[in-house]
Parts: C-alpha cells; structure tokens; sequence
C-alpha cells in the first residue's frame, strides 16, 4: 500500500500533455489556455460615458448653472464634438465623450428646459445643472479597467465564461488550448443490470457509468465510450483493447483480488505493468494504475463512494495535467467543523459533508456503498491518519 501522495506523483509524472491547438474562442470555453495572452486594446477602449445625462466642463458648471444643449452624443458612432463653455452634449451611456468635456451630469439630475413632447427635447434647449459637478464625474478612462500590454490570460488557466468575454473584447478570435483528453468507461460486475431494463433478483443498476460520466464531463474529459462488462474476462479484455484507444481509461469494480476480480489479471494478460495497487485512502483503497498502450489505465473500486474520491483524487489531476491545466486540485475553502471527527485508522479518511458558506457537517453514512450520501454532499474532508478534530475547528475543505 502506497501513500496517497505518492501514488498522486507516480501518476502525474505518466502524464503527458497533449498537443495544443487554435480553436474559436466560443469552443474554447472551459478548456484551458495554452499560452500567455496580452492586452491589444485597452478596457475602456476609449473615454466614455458611464450614464446618459449630459458632457459638461465641470470648472463651468456649477450648481445651478443653466448650459445650451449644442448636440447630441449617442454610443456607436464619435460625431466628434466639442463642449464649450456655456454648452453641454446630451450624452447616453457607452458614447465617447466630447472634446472639452471632463464630466457628465446625470439626466436625473438636471432639469430640462423645452418641449418634453419635442422629438429633439434633451438634446436641444437647456438645462438646469441640479447638483455638484466634479472633473471625472460618469466618466469611465480609457485604459482605467484594463491597460494596454497587460497579462490578461496565463497558460493552464481555464478559458471561464468571463475570460472568452474579455478575449472576444480584444479582438482574439481563436485561441490556442490545451488538447482534450478523450475517456472510455467500463463498468464491471455480473451483478449490474442496464438502466431502463427489469432488474432480477440479486441485480442492481450500473450507476457508476452515469456517475463518471458526470465527472468526466466535469473534469473537461471527451466520453470516448461507456461498455458495461460482465465479469468474464474475454468481455474484458475486448473491452479494454477498444478502450486503450484512447487516452483515459477507467474502469470500475472487480479490481480486487476476489476469484470474481478479474481487472488486474485481464491487465497483466494484455502486457500491463500495475503501477499502483492500494492506496493508503479511505474510502478507495483497491485503487489500480496501469498503462495500456498509450492510455492511462485508472482502476477504480465498484463502491460508489470509493469510486468518487479515487475519480477526484486520482483522475481528475491527471486529465487535468493532460488537458494542459495549472491548478490540477479541487478548490479549498476554510470551514467550521460543526461536530467532533476522528480518523484512528491507517489511512487518510475523506469524510462526506455539506459545506453551507461557512461550517461543514458530515452528511450521511460514511462507508463506501452510502450513495445517498454522497448525493446530499458537496464537500470533502481529508483528515490524516491519527488526526482528530473538534467541533468548532477550523478545516480546509475541498469542493467539487
Ligand atoms: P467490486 O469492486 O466489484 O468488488 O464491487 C464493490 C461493490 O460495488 C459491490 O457491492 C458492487 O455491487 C458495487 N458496484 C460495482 N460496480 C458497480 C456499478 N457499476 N454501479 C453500482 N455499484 C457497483
Ligand atoms: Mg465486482
């Protein structure tokens, strides 16, 4: 039995990072980049309006000044104006704002003076200035969010929703990212019957194939193919020569050493060296790892439970690493232990719990097969052999 460190780093050192490539930033989205990328442009692009209201000279505007209206300043076109002094542009929000002009005075805050029923009326006339004027005022600076040359985006980042925003922004219309990891499912057991068939007595539903495939979409993985194997070993080993296609393999159940475990066996008969086997990790501990041809060969225990935090401990930083990612955890958040929990056993015991913004509380029944809950659960607590906690305690917790 490996500790769960070592059999991390013996496993991320098998990893090899695929081939990056230039994709459209839209498809891009969730992949991680796989180079630094620049500022073009400068956020604002240029000097603009943050309201509607109206361009002033804020040293001649002051409370209660009464300025002619010269025009008119919508967003999407520069009619290039001027405000002098006396004057004022109506203005909207996003337009640039005129020559002359250092702040704008919001409509709610002047009065207007003219035909309200006038097609022209705010943008011709007068106003009254109600309040206060300062230079800068509703005045968004080009270069003020973001200047031109900054790092806006660092290889092994993931491309978010906000960030293929901010490329798009700067004219970026393909982006070049990490390679996508392509994943192939087998779940083993004679016992396991197909979702949507009549279950006969002694038979359960495969849900682990659902399951991982969930976590496989998560993690950023391509589901290559889902097979559902007996435990027979000549289904297996077809099974795992169409898999070994591509780049992930992981497979579930049967990777004990039982007469009816026939992973490991059907392994070694196809030439592949086990890597790791057993884990000092609770729940998980009949973890396998192997290569099969150029595929990374995950074993995960049939156990629900075990077969989740092996996937996110194990498998996860490996795709990840693949696909070309930096931060290759889950993330960390502190929490307040809301009861006392011990870990007097040999292995590092990741406990089920609802984090809920502040405290975590164990969820559930804490052994391998507790489904339920595990699906009520958000969050992970790793506490190291030997290491007791009290209620109360502050933890790192890990979510998913
Ligand atoms: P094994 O790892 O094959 O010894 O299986 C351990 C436990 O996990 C057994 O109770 C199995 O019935 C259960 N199990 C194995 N595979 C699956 C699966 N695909 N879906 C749900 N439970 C499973
Ligand atoms: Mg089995």
């Amino acid at each position: 039995m490996i500790s769960e460190s070592e059999a991390r780093a013996k496993i991320l050192e098998a990893v090899r990072p695929l081939p990056s490539r230039k994709m459209p930033v839209l498809h891009a989205q969730n992949r991680f980049a796989a180079a630094d990328y620049f500022a073009r442009l400068p956020l604002p692009a240029f000097d603009n309006s943050a309201m509607d209201g109206y361009a002033v000279v804020a040293s001649n505007c002051k409370k209660g000044a009464r300025l002619r209206v010269a025009g008119e300043q919508p967003a999407g076109v520069d009619r290039k104006l001027r405000v002098l002094n006396g004057e004022t542009v109506r203005i909207f929000t996003g337009a640039p704002i005129p020559d002359g002009a250092d702040a704008v005075v919001m409509q709610e805050d002047v009065t207007r003076e003219g035909d309200p029923t006038s097609q022209t009326y705010g943008a011709a006339g007068e106003i009254i200035v109600n309040v206060e004027v300062a230079p800068g005022d509703f005045v968004r600076r080009r270069g003020c969010d973001l200047g031109e040359g900054q790092k806006i985006l660092s290889a092994g980042d993931r491309i978010t929703a906000a960030i293929s925003a901010l490329l798009v922004s700067q004219g970026v219309d393909d982006v070049a990212i990490g390679g996508e990891a392509r994943a192939a499912i087998i779940s083993t057991g004679d016992e396991l019957a197909r979702p949507r068939t009549k279950l006969q007595p002694g038979q359960i539903y495969d849900s682990n194939s659902i399951l991982l495939h969930g976590l496989l979409n998560r993690a950023g993985a391509e589901i290559a193919s889902t097979e559902r194997c007996s435990d027979n070993p000549d289904s297996l080993r077809k099974a795992f020569q169409t898999a070994a296609k591509n780049e992930i393999v992981v497979v579930t159940g049967g990777v004990s050493v039982g007469e009816h475990d026939l992973v490991q066996q059907t392994l070694r008969d196809l030439g592949v060296k086990i890597e790791i086997w057993r884990v000092a990790i609770k729940p998980g501990k009949p973890f396998v790892f192997g290569r099969l041809d150029n595929a990374l060969v995950f074993g995960l225990p049939g156990n629900p439970v075990s077969a989740f935090v092996t996937f996110l401990q194990f498998v996860r930083p490996a795709i990840l690493k693949m696909m070309g990612a930096q931060d290759l955890g889950l993330q960390r958040i502190s929490a307040r232990l809301t009861v006392d929990l011990n870990n007097d056993g040999d292995r590092a015991h990741y406990f089920r719990g609802k984090f809920d913004g502040g405290s975590f509380t164990p969820i559930g029944r804490q052994e391998s097969h507790a489904l339920f809950g595990l699906s009520q659960s958000n969050a992970l607590l790793r506490l190291a052999s030997g290491e007791n906690r009290k209620s109360g305690d502050l933890v790192q917790v890990e979510l998913w």
